[in-house]
């Protein structure tokens, strides 16, 4: 029989209407002969909310108590849509991620998933259940506490799960109808695509596209397990991310289809910009800094280093990472300062990042001109770049970040004709 994980985010559960909405849509996927493992999030913007109320309460919140209330966000969505599959006459299980056999590292807030036992889900599926596990969550293996996986983390349980279970595919569920050349909002003629691969998914969502959680396009890949991006708002066909040989280079007629060099372009606003500046050049003193800096757990981005002067022997080191680190790191930077003696530290968060993805970059030259050009025309600064086989990316001041995009789409091919349907979803 066939066998489907579906994961429902946030917005597509964000009140009771929408649980029973969901249900009927699970429902229908039951009815027509498959086994079905829910993977569910938290109702709307209820992590959010929890999150807050747990900083009333405290400033720090103890980490593994914030996992302990986080986790019952997806515990209620869990619980409910069994309750409404319960009303349209077919039986239900709602199993925490504890429950559900989710094994995570111990790492609160960002556990990640060692091992899935599944026997619960398994067996219940067996005996023809509907089965509906609390997405984002864990327990961990040596401590036995409940861990959470991350934020957008729901994604990552579906597609561990769908692994583990041994699902034909994972659908996820979202309020877009799939994977765009670019943010539509940004965008107007930003186009669907049908079919993407694992490879460029995951450049994809770790250059800012928040459609899907990058450790989940990680698992995928790794489990060759095929994920079906879709909207719960409609049946439109959505995107498939698969193994890059599955993808189709003919059209239904056989023809040959064109293959774009660029399969997308990808912004992110959430990074910031820390400049060392007047680093001693010394062999050594890198990694003292970024010994430091990984110390603390935090994942940088790019960095460059300028050549050092002359007259003093000196250089500077900009790195970018996430925002949210930027106070962490200065601190830790910081308190560096006397052993390493750089002159001063720099602090920007008004700054974007803009990455065209596509393997197609691997067989033609003269991708990076191409792009470069396109941002000089629309008049971008650029400030860092950095490469990979299949991406391109740029740091360009906030304010620019939109033209940057819409340039990128343009000189690509990527503009469709006539509008996008605009819509509101946030990918969640
Ligand atoms: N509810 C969690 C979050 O908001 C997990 C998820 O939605 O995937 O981050
Ligand atoms: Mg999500």
């Amino acid at each position: 029989m066939t066998r489907v994980v579906q994961k429902f985010g946030g917005s597509s559960v964000a009140d009771a209407d929408s649980i029973k909405r969901v249900a009927k849509r699970v429902l229908a996927t039951k009815q027509s002969g498959k086994d079905v493992c829910v993977v569910i999030s938290a109702m709307g913007d209820t992590t959010d909310e929890l999150m807050d109320l747990a900083l009333q309460v405290s400033p720090i919140p103890k980490p593994r108590e914030l996992d302990m209330l986080l986790t019952t966000g997806e515990r209620q969505s869990a619980a409910l849509l069994a309750m409404a599959l319960a009303d349209l006459g077919v039986e239900a299980r709602s199993y925490t991620g504890s429950q559900a056999g989710v094994i995570t590292t111990g790492k609160h807030g960002d556990a990640r998933i060692i091992d899935i036992t599944p026997g619960r889900v398994t067996t219940a599926l067996d005996e023809g259940s509907i089965v509906i596990v609390a997405g984002f969550q864990g327990v961990a293996q040596d401590t036995k506490d409940i861990t959470t996986l991350g934020r957008g983390a729901s994604d990552t349980t579906a597609v561990a799960l769908a692994a583990a279970v041994g699902a034909d595919y994972c659908e996820i569920y979202t309020d877009v109808d799939g994977i765009f050349t670019a943010d539509p909002r940004i965008v107007s003629a930003a186009s669907q695509v049908p079919e993407i691969s694992y490879e460029e998914m995951m450049e994809m969502a770790a250059s800012g596209a928040k459609v899907l959680h990058l450790r989940c396009v990680e698992y995928a890949r790794r489990e060759n397990v095929q994920v079906h991006v879709r909207s719960s708002f409609s049946d439109r066909p959505g995107t498939w991310v698969k193994d890059l040989k599955d993808i189709a280079t003919t059209d239904k007629d056989g023809n040959p289809m064109e293959q774009a060099i660029i399969s997308g372009v990808a912004h992110d606003r959430g990074e910031a910009k820390i400049t060392i500046v007047g680093v001693p050049d010394k062999v050594g003193e890198a990694a003292r800094i970024f010994d430091a800096i990984a110390a603390s757990g935090i994942n940088i981005d790019m960095i460059v280093q300028n050549q050092s002067r002359v007259s003093t022997s000196r250089t500077d080191i900009s790195f970018t990472l996430p925002k949210t680190e930027g106070r962490n790191a200065m601190q830790k930077l910081n308190e560096i300062q006397p052993e390493v003696g750089f002159e001063e530290l720099l602090f920007d968060d008004q700054i974007g990042k803009v990455s065209i993805v596509g393997v197609g970059m691997k067989s033609h030259p003269g991708v990076t001109a191409r792009f470069f050009r396109a941002l000089a025309d629309a008049e971008v600064n650029l400030d860092m770049i950095s490469t990979s086989e299949i991406r391109i990316s740029v740091v360009v001041d906030a304010e620019a970040v939109d033209r940057a995009v819409r340039a990128a789409h343009t000189a690509f091919g990527l503009d469709a004709e006539g509008e996008a349907v605009v819509y509101a979803g946030t990918g969640r």
